[in-house]
């Protein structure tokens, strides 16, 4: 290991520990350059890299700014998780599925006097909103106790040492240097090249922050987004309905997308099918009435809702950061890098969405984020594996699953190859407000030989985010059907249905169970 290199480390605890030096830090020489690291962007990635840089003894800046959506919604530091992604859509599903459990209350024998709940709108975005500034305001804290600097303006390239940026009155332009940049910007929201997208839409950026009640809405985009807002928004008691441009969760197992989808239209979200929005126009009622067209039947249509809402996917954050300057490759909106997050030029690294080619989850993020810092300023050498990485779609009934999808392993392996168990199952506390088995299913997609290595799990049920977190886990370190299938359950949760599944797909047996007990 370097001296540059021990003498960081010497303030890591954990390094310190490992390695065994002690607390003692050595005299440095006058290093080269303002900073060790520069960190452009403060969210999930960057902020991860800068703290655990800075907790190896490395000195840092750390850039985050938010340029305002086109609908004028702005926020603090922490990036898309915390302000416009993971949080606020958590605790909006929450909000939902409280509403739908209320309902189930009343099965249940509770007296529930006003059967016609409807939540108040200001009042949820208000707690959502007061939630997300009380985390922006601990991440400044954390940034200030971990000797992080954190300066609130757009960093951009003007050598691939140097990032400019513009003073908080706008007047002035200056200049730090850094040995290692850590490029983490992220990306927002598309809007489609249609009439009236930008001024009339809203996005992910606005929905959790929005005054006003969405009322009717078109959803347009059938991803990860596009989904998880047309179901809050359904569990909060409004209309949303999805325009699907070709199908739904692209990328994901489609069995189980299918499922998905017939799950939430039978839960009363109309999907459009094979539909592109053409126009948004604002009528004299102030509502918005869109014009869209159906790709396989060539029909025109439109309809009239209270709130367009894109979810067409993100485009990454390259254009302010002069990339040529450095001479940093990208390809389209995002930045190429190797197995060890370095770009084009040596010094310069990427992490989170910014990436191209890599998944765009926050726990990823973070701890690609993570090993980078470990990796410059602790001599670690731990790359980040984005195999396996488990995932959740967090519609009422959650899907989850880690691994391949059916398809990927029959592509890859060969449908001989390859044995798939699965049944429907009904969980205890589905019966008594007598909802559908139809609505929870699992499978495990396995090689066909030895011990049946697992290569997929997938799960649509009650808190499967939190079901499959703990599969992940034991997939990652090879589980296999066998092993699976001598784990005794915990009884009654639904995660123990993984452990009972007996049904392969190959048999052709029907997989829905007689009784919760069968
Ligand atoms: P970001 O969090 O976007 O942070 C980048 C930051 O850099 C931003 O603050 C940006 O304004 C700033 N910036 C940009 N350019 C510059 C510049 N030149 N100088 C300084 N600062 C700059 N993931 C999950 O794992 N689970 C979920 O449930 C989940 N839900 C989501 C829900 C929604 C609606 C959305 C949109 C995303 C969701 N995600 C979820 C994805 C997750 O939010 C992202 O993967 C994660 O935030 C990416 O982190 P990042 O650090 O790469 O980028
Ligand atoms: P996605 O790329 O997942 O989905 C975009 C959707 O929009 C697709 O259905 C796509 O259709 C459609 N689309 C694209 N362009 C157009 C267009 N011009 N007109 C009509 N439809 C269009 O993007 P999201 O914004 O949903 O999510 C972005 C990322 O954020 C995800 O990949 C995910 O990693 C992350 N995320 C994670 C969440 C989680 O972990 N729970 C939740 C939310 C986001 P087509 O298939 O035809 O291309």
């Amino acid at each position: 290991m370097s001296a540059l290199k021990l003498m960081r480390c010497s303030s890591c605890p954990r390094l310190r520990a490992s390695i065994g030096i002690g607390s003692v830090r050595h005299a440095a020489s006058k290093p080269r350059h303002d900073y060790d690291l520069v960190v452009l962007g403060g969210g999930s990635a960057g902020l991860a890299c800068a703290k655990e840089a800075a907790d190896c003894g490395a000195r840092v800046l750390c850039f985050d700014f938010v340029k305002p959506s086109p609908a004028g919604t702005r926020w603090g530091i922490g990036g898309t998780c915390v302000n416009v992604g993971c949080i606020p859509k958590k605790l909006m599903h929450q909000a939902s599925l409280l509403g739908e459990a209320v309902h189930e209350a009343v099965a249940y024998g509770w007296n529930v006097n006003d059967q016609d709940l409807r939540p108040d709108w200001r009042k949820l975005v208000r707690s959502v909103q007061n939630h997300i500034k009380s985390v922006n305001w601990v991440t400044r804290v954390d940034l200030r106790d971990k000797k992080v600097e954190y300066v609130n303006s757009l960093g951009a390239f003007l050598d691939p040492h140097t990032i400019e940026y513009a003073t908080r009155s706008g007047l002035e332009r200056r200049q730090v240097t850094a040995e290692h940049v850590v490029v983490a910007v992220g990306g927002r929201p598309r809007y489609p090249d249609i009439p009236g997208a930008v001024e009339l839409g809203i996005t992910s950026d606005d929905i959790f922050s929005y005054e006003r009640e969405p009322g009717r809405t078109l959803v347009v985009g059938a991803g990860y987004v596009g989904l998880e807002c047309a179901c809050f928004l359904k569990g909060l008691g409004y209309e949303p309905t999805v325009m699907v441009r070709s199908i739904v969760l692209r990328g994901f197992d489609r069995q189980m997308s299918e499922l998905l989808a017939a799950m939430m239209a039978e839960r009363g979200v109309p999907f459009l099918g094979t539909t592109i929005p053409r126009s948004v126009e604002r009528q004299a009622d102030g509502r918005l009435l869109v014009r869209y067209h159906n790709t396989a039947t060539g029909a025109d249509g439109s309809d009239v809702f209270d709130t367009v809402l894109w979810a067409i996917g993100r485009r990454g954050l390259v254009e302010d950061l002069h990339l040529p300057a450095a001479g940093v490759r990208t390809h389209g909106d995002k930045i190429v890098v190797d197995a060890a997050e370095a770009t084009s030029v040596p010094h310069i690294f990427a992490v989170g969405d910014i990436v191209y080619g890599r998944p765009e989850l926050t726990p990823v993020a973070i701890l690609a984020g993570r090993l980078l810092a470990r990796r410059l300023f602790a001599g670690a050498t731990q790359l980040m594996d984005y195999a396996d990485v488990a995932t959740t779609v967090f519609t009422p009934l959650e899907y989850s699953c880690v691994g391949m999808s059916e398809e990927t392993a029959i592509e890859l392996r060969g449908a001989d190859n390859i044995e798939v168990l699965h049944g429907y199952y009904k969980p205890t506390e589905f019966f008594i407000p007598q909802k559908s088995v139809r609505h929870c299913y699992l499978k495990a997609v396995a090689e066909i030989s030895g011990d049946q290595k697992i290569l997929g799990l997938h799960y649509i049920g009650p808190v499967a985010g939190e079901v499959i977190q703990g599969f992940a886990a034991a997939l990652k370190s090879g589980l296999t059907v066998k092993t699976l299938l001598s784990t005794v359950g915990i009884h009654p949760t639904t995660a123990e249905e993984f452990t009972r599944l007996s049904i392969t797909k190959r048999s052709g047996r029907d997989p829905t169970p007689a009784s919760c007990c069968s």
